[in-house]
């Protein structure tokens, strides 16, 4: 049984029914909405696909809206790009989207949809675009735009990122666009939203609240590819409900040799918070061109596992990529292949700095059933939060996630070991414990005979998980 969980972005390759169904066979976990590309219409089809496809597979797959962000990007350049030769100047036009001329007097002339590049930047600060293929240093401002000398130079592209390393961008975190996706998400019913840039807990802060007076509760990912954002790890993690290693845009504005540790940092800090991780970007990027990766590239999936993630994440693998189930076939395998192996040691549980009985409780639960060799951990959760608890301690043995709200039950999916079914709201405890032994039994997680261990909160209530209970499958069940 695969414990890490898979993400596979959405898009054109998997716009085929066949293909997405085998996509879903072959291990996605959630799916991921990019609302960089596409319009709210393709986002909502691509969702209620997945959704119909999932209930007739019989598998749980979980939705994570991906906002843009204050994205800095070329605006629509001529087909063929633009040359930008190395040692030439260029000339960025900022808050254009389009140009009449895309050079004037034998200088390149780039437009930049972003109002304030010229407030935000100073003579000496760096341009990279498309990734970093092409580096620009600025070299004077003036009314108009921004002179560059091209350092590095390549084909400019039509509607390629742009990052300023160390300049503090002074763009919303949340950008109108942003606003509108934010609340067609809700409308569509994400389970998860993902905000792109964040620099402080005050952009979880102010997604949150935009998320709860839309009268939505989807929890938020905090993508983590500023340097701000690093320097803000503890708080940024205290105050979110999840992390990305976004590790793109991390690579380009930090440089790539700093990922690796950075990667484990976060990893690390997410842990010992219990907020869920995806690891993100390139994880098989070849394979967007072949049908096997690069052992680089394998090394990199189990690694992520090694650093403990509660999942890994597919972008353009599977959303423009050639091979998008072999794709999902693959990673699911190297993920199983790296949990099978000694290497794999879970990271240390979270520190006891500030317990709540939750937190005692699902550790407990861990011990207990290692201790009496239980075949699954029930958890009964009505939010998913003591659920995500108990999987930080990464038992050994199943977890399964009891609750009686859907989108609980679609939220587990991003949570590292997790299955979950739905039961209706707990009433007595021994409605519960007849529940889990018929969905343990039907399911294969366990026998007559085998001992399970249930978590629970207070009959009826919600939070609070205080209970623990060994329980014998077969034997009468106490009140
Ligand atoms: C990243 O930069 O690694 C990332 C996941 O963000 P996006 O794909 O939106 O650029």
């Amino acid at each position: 049984m695969r414990r890490a969980k898979i993400v596979a972005t959405l898009g054109p390759a998997l716009d085929d029914r066949d293909k997405l169904r085998a996509a879903i066979e072959a291990g996605i976990d959630v799916v991921r909405l990019n609302f960089s590309h596409g319009d709210h219409e393709t986002h909502a089809r691509r969702l209620e696909m997945v959704r119909e496809l999932s209930v007739r597979l019989g598998r749980n797959v979980g939705s994570l809206a991906d906002l843009q962000g204050p994205k800095i990007r070329l605006g629509t350049l001529p087909v063929d790009g633009v040359d930008v030769p190395t040692g030439s100047e260029v000339f960025l036009m900022p808050g254009r989207e389009h140009l009449a001329d895309y050079s004037s007097g034998g200088v390149a002339a780039l437009p930049v949809v972003y109002e304030a590049l010229a407030k935000d930047i100073t003579p000496g600060a760096l341009v990279l675009i498309d990734d970093g293929s092409i580096r620009l240093v600025v070299s004077r401002l003036d009314g108009e735009g921004v002179w560059c000398r091209v350092v590095a130079g390549g084909l400019a592209k039509t509607k390629k990122g742009v990052n300023l390393p160390g300049v503090a961008v002074s763009a919303p975190s949340l950008t109108p666009k942003d606003i509108e996706d934010l609340a067609y998400a809700l409308e569509i019913g994400a389970d998860w939203m993902a905000l792109s840039f964040v620099r402080t807990p005050a952009d979880v802060i102010e997604a949150r609240t935009l998320i709860q007076a839309a009268g939505g509760e989807c929890p938020v990912i905090a993508k983590l590819e500023r340097p701000e954002a690093i320097e803000n790890l503890t708080d940024i993690v205290a105050a979110t409900d999840g992390v990305m290693v976004a590790r793109g845009d991390l690579g380009v504005e930090i440089g790539p040799e700093r990922v690796p540790a950075i990667q484990k940092e976060i990893i690390a800090e997410a842990n010992a918070e219990g907020r869920p991780v995806i690891t993100a970007t390139e994880m098989l990027e070849s394979m967007i061109n072949s049908p096997r990766p690069t052992r680089a590239e394998a090394s990199d999936v189990a690694n992520a596992v090694f650093d403990g993630t509660d999942a890994v994440m597919l972008s353009g693998e599977t959303a423009a990529g050639r091979f998008p189930v072999e794709t999902v076939r693959t990673m699911a395998r190297i993920i199983e292949v790296a949990e099978g192996s000694p290497q794999l040691v879970h990271p240390a549980p979270p520190p006891h700095s500030e317990i709540g009985v939750s937190r005692v409780v699902a550790q407990a639960a861990c011990q207990v059933a290692r201790d009496v060799r239980a075949t699954a951990i029930v958890v009964y959760s009505i939010s998913g939060s003591s659920i995500q608890l108990v999987s930080k301690y990464r038992p050994e043995m199943p977890l399964l996630g009891l609750t009686p709200r859907e989108p609980t039950r679609r939220r587990t999916a991003l949570m590292w070991g997790t299955e979950a079914a739905l039961v209706p709201m707990k009433g007595q405890a021994t409605d519960l414990t007849t529940a889990a032994e018929r969905i343990l039994v039907d399911g294969n997680w366990a026998v007559r005979g085998d001992r399970v261990v249930i978590i629970t909160g207070p009959p009826g209530g919600q939070g609070g998980t205080n209970r623990l209970m060994v329980h014998r499958v077969g034997d009468p069940i106490a009140s």
